[in-house]
């Protein structure tokens, strides 16, 4: 058995129409497909009557107004935001005018470091440098709404500020882009950080919440044994890094295309920052040496004396 993770592909939401895809909770697509998004940005409704909002979306006017029309009637009391990237937080101002409700997240964006000297941030335009939030919650914070609960779960990785919401009453977790059943998380340095990812994942590997609604595609099924999956599909990509290091000293394109058999085209960058990802964290651990800080464009060797690493 190969540890590859089981993918669920399937996805039976139509842009901008709403549908209950569990108890309590509704979810509404965002017309915008693409390699990074897959079918589209999945905005969730949480209860009835008073109900909050979770990720509202790109800014897209369309989405928008099915995300309202989808409230008529009913008012939205809390906006909650997993991640500031901008398939998922710039369409927060213009639901926040339109119903008046609180906007909860982690913070603004933040990189997950400084940057080294020199150093451009490839996906900067991913960003949505803007956004603030009403109450910035850290972990464990319970967010009472009527007749629901949302309990804030710290899962830096994708990015610094990513945020997942557990929903105890429907015994599912709001997992944004840490967890998704359609493919694996984008960890891109310096927005993302390896350690910090591998951590949140050991983290809700540790929860019992069976289902994961993610920020794109379907729902995540057996969520904790999918997220083991996660884990070990990362600990083999660092053993394939590992692996051709052995051969001897290498760069990232190099390595990418040792390791990435098959990859879409459009996907080389963002795995080229997954391979970054990873050396800062073999770096970090010891395991890894480069010249300077490690960077897109280093040369990287196995460490001829690696420390203890833990
Ligand atoms: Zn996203």
């Amino acid at each position: 058995m190969s540890d590859d993770i089981p993918f669920d592909k399937s996805f039976d939401l139509e842009p901008d129409r709403v549908k209950e895809v569990a108890p309590q909770v509704r979810a509404i697509v965002a017309n915008n497909p693409g390699p990074f998004t897959f079918k589209g940005t999945v905005s969730y409704i949480i209860g009835r009557g008073n109900v909050a909002i979770l990720d509202p979306g790109p800014a897209d006017d369309a989405h928008i107004a099915a995300l309202l029309d989808a409230v008529r009637g009913e008012t939205v009391t809390h906006i909650f935001v997993t991640h500031t990237h901008r398939d998922h937080s710039p369409a927060v101002p213009k639901v926040k005018a339109a119903t008046g409700a609180k906007v909860y997240a982690q913070g603004p964006h933040r990189l997950a470091r400084p940057l080294h000297i020199g150093e451009t941030r490839r996906l900067d335009a991913s960003a949505d440098m803007d956004f603030r939030p009403d109450v910035a919650l850290a972990d464990g914070d319970v967010v009472e709404g009527d007749g629901w609960t949302m309990e804030a779960v710290t899962t830096p990785g994708h990015t610094a500020n990513h945020m997942a919401y557990a929903l105890p009453q429907s015994d599912l977790l709001f997992s944004g882009d840490h967890v998704m059943a359609w493919s694996t998380t984008i960890v891109a340095p310096p927005d993302g950080a390896m350690s910090d990812y591998m951590a949140s994942l050991q983290k809700l590997a540790r929860r019992n919440e069976p289902v994961y609604l993610p920020g794109h595609g379907a729902p995540v099924r057996e969520a904790p044994r999918f997220v083991r999956h996660c884990i070990e599909h990362r600990q083999g990509r660092e053993a394939s890094i590992l692996h051709r290091l052995g051969k001897g000293a290498a760069d990232i394109p190099t390595m990418v295309k040792a390791i990435y058999i098959g990859l879409d085209p459009r996907l080389v960058g963002a795995a080229s920052l997954s391979v970054l990802a990873h050396l800062e964290d073999l770096v970090a651990r010891g395991v890894v040496a480069t010249a300077g800080a490690p960077s897109i464009g280093g040369l990287y060797r196995l460490a001829e004396a690696p420390l203890a690493a833990g």
